[in-house]
């Protein structure tokens, strides 16, 4: 029903669609460089087996050269791979990875002629280049991201190397063991190469969303959570400590006098003095805890599992520290205060929101006390 014809031509549209798929994909002019070698790769990698099939061309061409291209397309794709994880492959690495791969073909085409030991090398080499690949992947650590890539470049060195050992201990294709392996790894090729193609777009697409979620959600100044963000995890964070019958303590806090700052230093110093609150604030945060930059210059921390009298004790503590620091930026060294109000669901609701009015007031309170306090609301 399925004879081996049908399953390699199978073979042959699958490597072509997929090989279209990340080309088409890489075309995207905002898309990042892996994708564009993750493309040339594949083309290579076409160009090299269809060059290396081609037994009417000269020997040299299909016997030694297709064997090189494959190798440049595997060593492309590899690349492409240490460059999503903020690696690098050199040169003289991928030229290493071409060379064995021009090199021994070319000893078993014209120093000791063997298709055998050709096909033998080619399946094992290339089979070893698939599982770096893998291992690349693996060690990303983002398991449901790559685990798709990673099955696709398991199986397809597995699919390779099945077919490298065959060729190494029995060296006819036409036996029976020899059908069945060409069998099974014709079959596997395909599949191997769709989770490839669709597992290496998985990954950048993840990447984007984790883009557009830190673009979202996250002030990029202080790197802390922006109103989205806290609205998001606020209500995550309120509603396990209200399950858990733990108290929420929130301390609003914001910078005294800080357009005097920017009046007298200029925004990029205002903008120091802000990193550094967010700085120092984040000293406070343990897993649990959310950070957000409400306003200007204005931020709030919402500490779960925390009472009236701890936070009250940890807004003096962050007081403290503010006013005792020192931000140099630019050449100029600046001095500033912040007022912090602190109250707690015990007192109120878990009504997130409705804390953080009940937080402002108590902080306008200490702004009105005359600054650098913390009042309690
Ligand atoms: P108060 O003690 O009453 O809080 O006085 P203040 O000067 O701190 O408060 P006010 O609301 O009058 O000024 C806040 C200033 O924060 C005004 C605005 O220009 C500045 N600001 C808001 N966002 C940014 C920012 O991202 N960077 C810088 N450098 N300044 C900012
Ligand atoms: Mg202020
Ligand atoms: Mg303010």
């Amino acid at each position: 029903m399925l004879n081996l014809d049908t399953l390699l031509l199978v073979q042959v549209c699958v490597t072509l669609l997929t090989t279209a798929l990340l080309v088409v994909a890489a075309c995207y002019t905002e898309s990042p460089p892996e994708q564009r070698w993750w493309a040339g790769g594949n083309v290579l990698a076409c160009v090299g087996l269809a060059l290396s099939n081609a037994t009417a061309l000269p020997l040299l061409l299909h016997g030694v050269l297709g064997y090189g291209v494959v190798a440049l397309g595997l060593a492309l794709v590899l690349r492409g791979l240490r460059v999503h994880t903020a690696a690098d492959l050199s040169w003289t690495a991928v030229a290493a990875i071409v060379g064995v791969a021009l090199l021994v073909p070319a000893w078993f085409t014209l120093g000791a002629p063997s298709l055998r030991a050709r096909l033998c090398f080619s399946g094992l080499y290339f089979g070893l280049l698939n599982w770096l690949c893998a291992a690349v992947v693996a060690r990303q650590g983002v398991w449901r991201v790559g685990i798709v890539s990673l099955g696709g470049f398991v199986l397809l060195g597995l699919a390779l190397v099945l077919r490298g050992v065959h060729m190494l201990l029995h060296g006819d294709p036409a036996d029976r063991g020899g059908a069945l392996v060409m069998g099974l790894s014709t079959l596997a090729i395909p599949l191997a190469q769709i989770c490839i193609a669709f597992g290496l777009i998985q990954m950048v697409m993840w990447r984007y969303a984790e883009r557009l979620r830190r673009l979202s959600t996250l002030d990029p100044l202080t790197g802390a959570l922006n109103r989205a963000g806290l609205e998001l995890q606020g209500k995550r964070v309120a509603l396990r400590a209200l399950r858990a019958a733990r108290p929420l303590a929130v301390i609003m806090i914001d910078a005294d006098y800080f357009k005097r700052i920017n009046d007298t230093h200029g925004h990029p110093v205002g903008d120091a003095v802000l990193r550094h609150l967010a700085l120092l604030l984040r000293l406070e945060l343990r897993p649990q805890d959310l950070l957000a930059r409400f306003g200007g210059e204005e931020f709030v921390l919402v500490l779960d599992g925390v009472d009236l009298a701890t936070a009250l004790g940890i807004a003096e503590r962050v007081r403290a520290r503010i006013a005792g620091e020192v931000v140099e930026d630019a050449g100029v060294a600046v001095r500033y205060t912040a007022s912090l109000g602190v109250v707690c669901s015990d007192q109120h609701s878990y009504d997130l929101f409705r804390l953080m009015a009940a937080g402002d007031a108590a902080m306008y309170a200490a702004k009105r006390a005359g600054r650098n306090q913390v009042a309690a609301g």
